[in-house]
């Protein structure tokens, strides 16, 4: 077949897959808290949040963070510390600092408000092509689409594509593919359609539904029972293997925190004080600023691991009583305040939820 009539032929069956998808979200989609009032606002932090993290867990987190900063105009006013608590547990902090700075240019900008359009969203800070197509499209009704890797997925499958989907001249040709054939008209029950496939029939690290998918009867990767090969992925890159020993420290009902620095991973976020490698219990008194005599014990913790998307964290930790006040270059915080107002980042989550 010539590449011209290769290019027909996808276009098509791209095209009949939208109709027939259309239908299926109109009838099967799911009620979600966003989608009740998709206000441009209640979209635009519901696509952040929803980026690396899954639909369940997302729910309670919209929900706090709606009750709490329900529009442009307090977002772009919280204070640091409290929006990072906002977002505790989501990770990928950048997602929320963006939120603010974003806010911060509508209210100078644009009169408090989200513009319509996707060329104008594309400029604000922590919006990509994904987040503006999905705002311009769920919200304002511009035919736009928005591709991330659960569109990748279906699409490649659809066609039968055995491109690598990593690559950004495959997501530039899905992103063609689209715009060409979806519905003008309902472009934003479309492009969700193409989400909720993803996220609930033709779903990642798992074999697909197809008994159930509405687009069985055109799926090329179906019908040459290639789903288990399709998406084609490029092999992640090696993380770097990071030790350390973290210290739960403690001094009468106060436990030492620490700040990091203002860039880079986990800026600004408090943390529980640690340091590289793993050390023995003998080392842990000099290692974390302390005299031997200040120690009242020193008792192992379990191992804990984290993986960030460049690097692993592989931690020991050792619980530290000690019979003094926390040295100066430590944040005394009462122990429920580490609930409450500390923004502690989930890569501590194995030891923060052992001090009660
Ligand atoms: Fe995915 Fe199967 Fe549906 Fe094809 S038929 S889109 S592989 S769920």
């Amino acid at each position: 077949m010539a590449m011209s009539e290769v290019i027909m032929e996808e276009t098509r069956r791209v095209q009949s897959a939208g109709k027939l998808l259309l239908a299926w979200y109109m009838a099967n989609k799911r009620s979600l808290p966003w989608r009740e009032n998709p206000d441009p606002y209640r979209v635009w932090i519901s696509e952040i949040m929803l980026q690396q993290t899954r639909i369940e867990a997302v729910k309670p987190y919209f929900e706090r963070f709606m009750k709490e900063l329900p529009d442009i105009a307090r977002l772009a006013l919280v204070e640091d510390d409290r929006l990072m608590k906002l977002w505790e547990g989501l990770g990928y902090y950048s997602r929320a600092r963006n939120l603010k700075k974003a806010a911060q240019i509508l209210v100078r900008d644009y009169d408090g408000r989200m513009p319509s359009s996707y060329e104008q969203l594309i400029k604000l800070p922590g919006i990509g092509s994904y987040t503006a197509g999905a705002i311009a499209s769920i919200a304002f009704g511009e035919p736009v689409p928005a591709v991330d890797g659960n569109v990748l997925r279906v699409l490649s499958r659809v066609l039968a594509s055995q491109e690598d989907i990593l690559k950004q001249s495959v997501k530039r040709k899905m992103d063609k593919l689209l715009t060409e054939t979806m519905p003008a008209d309902h472009a934003g029950a479309f492009n969700e359609g193409l989400m909720e496939l993803g996220e609930t029939v033709c779903v990642p690290g798992g074999p697909p539904k197809c008994g159930i998918c509405p687009l069985g009867k055109l799926c090329l990767a179906f019908q040459q029972d290639l789903t288990s090969r399709i998406p084609v992925k490029s092999p992640a890159k090696n993380r770097r293997k990071e030790e350390k020993t973290v210290c739960i420290l403690e001094s009468g009902d106060e436990i030492g925190l620490r700040k990091r620095e203002n860039t880079g991973l986990l800026a600004s976020l408090y943390e529980l004080p640690n340091v590289e490698g793993h050390l023995k219990p003998e080392q842990v008194a000099s290692a974390f600023g302390l005299e031997p005599g200040e120690i009242l014990s020193v008792k192992s913790l379990p191992e804990s691991k984290h993986i960030f998307s460049h690097i692993e964290w592989h931690m020991i930790g050792y619980w530290v009583k000690i019979n003094r006040n926390l040295p100066k270059d430590y944040i005394a915080a009462k122990k429920e305040e580490l609930k409450t107002i500390y923004p502690l980042p989930n890569a501590f989550g194995r030891y923060t939820k052992l001090i009660k």
